[in-house]
C-alpha cells in the first residue's frame, strides 16, 4: 500500500517478528493475481492475492491483513476469499486480520505472543513505532506533493523521497524517528524551488488503497507534480490510526458536509469523496480527481451523485475507473486535457 510498508514492518519488527516485505509491484505481481482471482472482484483484491504469492514465495509463514467489519462493501470477505484462494494453491500459512473493531485485540493478543518479550511495554513501544513512523510518512508525502509542483528540476522531490522512506525505515527507536524527521525536513528543503510559480491545485479523492498504491494508480500524482500541478490527498494510514483511536474529528465532520447528497454511508470512502470536494471546492482547489477500482460500489454510488456536486460548486472533477486493463497513455491524455481546462478556467 504505497510507502505505508515502512510503518506497518516498523512496528511487526518491534515486536519480534522477522519481516518480509513483498517485493514492489510489477505486472508479474498483477498477472498473479488476475490468474487467481475471481473475475468480477475488485481490483485492489486481485492485487492483493499477487502480493501474498510474492511473499509466500520469498519464504512468509503469517500475512498480515486489514479488514473490514462486513457490512455493505466487499472488503468484509476479502481476507476469508483470499485465504481460502491461497489454501487452495497448496500455500501453508497463518493469516492475522486486523480491523478496526478487533486492532486492540489483536495488538494486545496475537501479536503479544510473538518474539521472546511478551511484556505489555513491548507492545506499547511497537505502537508508538507505527504511529511515529506512519506519522512522517504523511509528512513525507505532503512534503513530496508540495515540492513536486515547485521544483525547479524535474524528479529532484523524488529523489529525495526514496532516500527519506530508507532513512525512516532503518530507525528503530522512536527517539531515532523523530531525528531522522528533522534530517528528512532539511532534504526537502534544500531541492532548488521556484516560488513565484502559481501551481494549479487539485485534489485527490476516491477508494483509500488505488489512491495510496503509485503501481495501481498508474503514478498519478507524479504526472501531475510533472506538469506542476500541486496536489492534496486527505488519506493516509497515519490518518486511519487516528480513526481507530477515535480522535479524528475531521472524518465526522466531512461525512456531515456529504449527508444532503447521500445520507448513508454505503461503505469505504464514499460520503469522504462527496463532503471532500465540497471542502475543495470551498477552498478555491482548482480541480477534483476522483479514483476508483472498477466495479467498487460505495465509489460508484459516489462518482453517481458527483456531477451534482460539481454543478452546485461550480468545481471541475475527472474521474478514473481503475483496473489491470487501464493503460498510462490514456492516462496521461486525459490529465494533459484536464490541466489544459483548468488553467483556461483559471484565466477567464
Ligand atoms: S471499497 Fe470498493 S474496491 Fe474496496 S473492497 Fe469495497 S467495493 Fe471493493
Amino acid at each position: 500500500m504505497g510507502n505505508n510498508w515502512v510503518a506497518f514492518k516498523g512496528l511487526l519488527e518491534t515486536l519480534g517478528a522477522q519481516v518480509i516485505v513483498p517485493p514492489r509491484i510489477t505486472k508479474r505481481t498483477i498477472d498473479l493475481g488476475v490468474k487467481y482471482s475471481p473475475e468480477f472482484v475488485c481490483f485492489p483484491f486481485k492485487v492483493n492475492i499477487g502480493n501474498f504469492i510474492e511473499a509466500l514465495e520469498a519464504g512468509a509463514d503469517t500475512l498480515v491483513m486489514v479488514g473490514g467489519t462486513g457490512g455493505t462493501c466487499r472488503f468484509g470477505f476479502y481476507n476469508i476469499v483470499q485465504k481460502r484462494i491461497l489454501d487452495d494453491l497448496g500455500y501453508k500459512f497463518d493469516m492475522i486480520v486486523f480491523r478496526d473493531d478487533n486492532f486492540w485485540e489483536i495488538l494486545f493478543k496475537k501479536f503479544r505472543k510473538i518474539g521472546e518479550d511478551s511484556s505489555i511495554s513491548k507492545i506499547i513501544k511497537a505502537f508508538r513505532v507505527l504511529w511515529w513512523k506512519a506519522k512522517v510518512i504523511s509528512e513525507i508525502e505532503d512534503l513530496v506533493r508540495f515540492n513536486r509542483a515547485y521544483e525547479k528540476r524535474i524528479g529532484e522531490a523524488d529523489r529525495v523521497l526514496e532516500k527519506a522512506l530508507m532513512m525512516l525505515d532503518e530507525q528503530k527507536k522512536v527517539k531515532e524517528i523523530k531525528e531522522v524527521r528533522s534530517e528528512i525536513k532539511n532534504l526537502f528543503k534544500h531541492i532548488p524551488k521556484d516560488l513565484k510559480k502559481k501551481p494549479l491545485r487539485i485534489g485527490i479523492i476516491g477508494e483509500v488503497y488505488v489512491r495510496s498504491e503509485p503501481y495501481v494508480n498508474l503514478d498519478i500524482e507524479k504526472e501531475l507534480g510533472k506538469m506542476g500541478v500541486l496536489v492534496d490527498q486527505k488519506m493516509s494510514v497515519y490518518k486511519w490510526l487516528k480513526v481507530i483511536l477515535r480522535i479524528d474529528l475531521e472524518r465526522a465532520w466531512t461525512a456531515r458536509r456529504a449527508r444532503p447528497y447521500l445520507k448513508v454511508n454505503a461503505g469505504a470512502e464514499d460520503q469522504q469523496s462527496i463532503g471532500h470536494t465540497i471542502k475543495y471546492a470551498k477552498a478555491g482547489t482548482d480541480g477534483v480527481i476522483m479514483l476508483y477500482p472498477f466495479s467498487c460500489m460505495p465509489e460508484n454510488i459516489a462518482r453517481g451523485i458527483l456531477p451534482n456536486v460539481s454543478r452546485r460548486y461550480k468545481i471541475p472533477i475527472l474521474t478514473f475507473s481503475l483496473d489491470e486493463q487501464t493503460g498510462k497513455t490514456g492516462m496521461i491524455t486525459r490529465l494533459e486535457a484536464f490541466v489544459d481546462l483548468l488553467n483556461r478556467k483559471r484565466r477567464r
